[in-house]
């Protein structure tokens, strides 16, 4: 057996369950920013639209969601595939840029999820605690704030992970003047491309986090509520190919509650998961291996007696 590594204590708050009662339920310092990216979108207004800036927000969102299924979700939340530790760190940069805090509270909390599934100890489930509530209140409450270091204490070993949950804010105000930078470039370098460091800025990083932020939000609430179930999963995870590609795969949650260590969630061919194309190509390349298939017995156990055909 692995020895545990001792985990240091990051901060008073970073406790496993702080009281939610001592500084009020709802933490204003995550609700305060959120809101203000949203308001910021409507920065559109003000600096009007060109191909080359909605390109780019467009690139971003898929780029981001890849970072956020592919290595948030199916590497740090379930290991269902090995990597190096350069590219585990670069995997992991890329996730916090798509600021939805830190490595280690987002695979903490996704752990808790499967744990504690659609049970009033679930941190988001619709049918217990509310629609709103599953797809972006619980990210407001205080006592979701810290990082739930006992769920991941294989990742909290490594100092360059714990460095980046602490400073989860860093990799998207650096990508935000990422964006600028380049609008105020290419304004100079091809001013008939009709952009502006404001406007990449709006685009690129506002407009596209906002949209990649409730996409994802998405597999919490709605693929919770709407959809068809393959499998008898004990929660209300269902499929739904809509979901499945706004998230590049991460609609067939149902299938994904039922056998979560595998890399893929698209447990059949025509059920599309294009995260798991995308590490199939990187285990190509040699960036990733030890990817984990779905075993067949898995396929055939535990199906809905309605659908034992499907
Ligand atoms: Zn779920
Ligand atoms: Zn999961």
């Amino acid at each position: 057996m692995q020895k545990q590594v001792a985990i240091p204590v990051r901060s008073s708050s970073d406790v496993q369950e702080p009281a939610p009662t001592k500084k009020g339920l709802i933490v204003w310092l995550v609700v305060i920013p959120f809101v203000g990216l949203h308001i910021m979108t409507l920065g559109v207004i003000w600096v009007g639209w060109s191909w080359v800036a909605v390109g780019t927000a467009l690139a971003m969102f898929w780029i981001r969601m890849f970072a956020i299924t592919g290595f948030y979700h199916r590497y740090l939340s379930h290991r269902s595939y090995k990597t190096s530790r350069w590219f585990q760190f670069a995997f992991a940069i890329l996730g916090n840029a798509a600021t939805q805090k830190g490595p280690l509270w987002w695979a903490a909390h996704h752990r808790h999820h499967h744990k504690n599934s659609d049970t009033d100890e679930d941190v988001h489930s619709p049918t217990k605690q509310g629609f709103f509530y599953s797809h972006v209140g619980w990210i407001f409450a205080r006592k979701n704030a810290a990082t739930r270091t006992t769920l991941v204490p294989d990742l909290t070993k490594f100092p360059e992970l714990r460095f980046l949950d602490r400073f989860d804010v860093l990799v998207p105000i650096l990508l935000g003047c990422a964006m600028f930078g380049l609008g105020v470039i290419l304004e100079k370098v091809s001013p008939e491309l009709g952009t502006s460091g404001m406007q990449m800025l709006i685009w690129g990083f506002f407009v596209s986090t906002v949209i990649l932020a409730h996409s994802t939000f998405t597999i919490n609430s709605l693929s919770h509520v709407f959809g068809r179930k393959r499998f008898v999963t004990g929660d209300t995870s269902r499929n739904n190919l809509l979901l499945a590609f706004l998230t590049l795969g991460e609609g067939w949650h149902n299938n994904h509650h039922h056998y979560a260590t595998t890399v893929q969630q698209g447990f059949f061919w025509w059920e599309i998961d294009i995260t798991y194309y995308g590490l199939w190509v990187l285990s190509k390349l040699g960036l990733i291996w030890n990817l984990k298939a779905v075993p067949e017995r898995v396929l055939q156990t535990g199906r809905v007696p309605s659908r034992a055909a499907a």
